[in-house]
């Protein structure tokens, strides 16, 4: 699984054009899922330009853990669904490190994506401080178990988890596949006691600073299950060579 976060980048114009060039290196393929987060704004242009390839799902940055209301600036999770996401991401480091929301926010969070019809992708991982402090399984268990504490039980299967280190994002330092492995296998031992053998089938990407060189390592290492990308998914050539490591 392949998933694209462009942040707060490509207009609605810019976008349909990187669709365009995509879909051009990148003919449809059974083996992989590919994932793209726009911005709001341009997720109808990019649901447009998508309409014949539904291997390519796509999905929203955040929503607001109502489901509507006098929440001015917000997205809703089933506003967003009717907009054509099926995806969201809860809990990236940037919405909790940038805008301060807290674990108990992103368990609100998923639990309306899940109401709404969205599945959520959870992000979780350590700061640097708290790595170099021993502390990085605890803080990801932490996260998950907020993430999780309040989706419906049996969701939790069909959620999808993305480790991505704080300091490994946009940073240019990438955790090693040898490390991102180990924090893998802890998520997934949780999964497993959260939802026993169903926990097996979730997806567990990792993120932070991944590009077309660092990608395969990744990909091969145990329990790696995917890729979250941020600044290597904004280049339609690049990602599609990503896409196809
Ligand atoms: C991200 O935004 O989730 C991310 C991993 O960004 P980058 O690939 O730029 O580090």
């Amino acid at each position: 699984m392949f998933a694209a976060n462009w942040k707060m980048n490509q207009a609605p114009a810019d976008a349909k054009e990187f669709v365009r060039q995509f879909l051009a290196y990148f003919p449809r393929q059974q083996d992989r899922t590919v994932l793209i987060f726009p911005p709001a704004l341009t997720l109808h242009a990019v649901t447009d330009a998508l309409k014949d390839r539904p291997d390519i799902q796509l999905g929203v940055q955040n929503i607001h853990w109502e489901d509507k209301g006098a929440f001015t600036g917000e997205n809703s999770a089933p506003i967003a669904r009717a907009a054509g996401a099926r995806y969201v991401l809860v809990g990236h480091s940037e919405r909790r490190h940038l805008f301060g929301e807290t674990e108990e926010q992103t368990g609100k969070k998923a639990a309306a994506a899940v109401r709404a019809g969205l599945t959520p992708l959870i992000c979780v991982g350590e700061t640097l401080a708290q790595r170099d402090a021993g502390e990085t399984g605890k803080v990801v268990l932490r996260q998950l178990r907020a993430a999780l504490a309040q989706v419906d039980p049996n969701h939790v299967a069909s959620s999808l988890v993305a480790y991505e280190p704080v300091w490994a994002i946009g940073t240019g330092k990438t955790a090693s596949p040898a490390d991102a492995s180990t924090v893998h296998a802890l998520i997934r031992a949780e999964l497993r006691t959260l939802t026993g053998e169903r926990g097996e089938a979730v997806p567990i990407l990792y993120g932070g600073s991944v590009n077309t060189g660092n990608a395969p390592a990744l990909l091969a290492s145990p329990h790696v299950g995917g890729l979250l990308v941020g600044g290597a998914s904004l280049e339609a050539e690049g990602w599609a060579s990503l896409v196809r490591a």
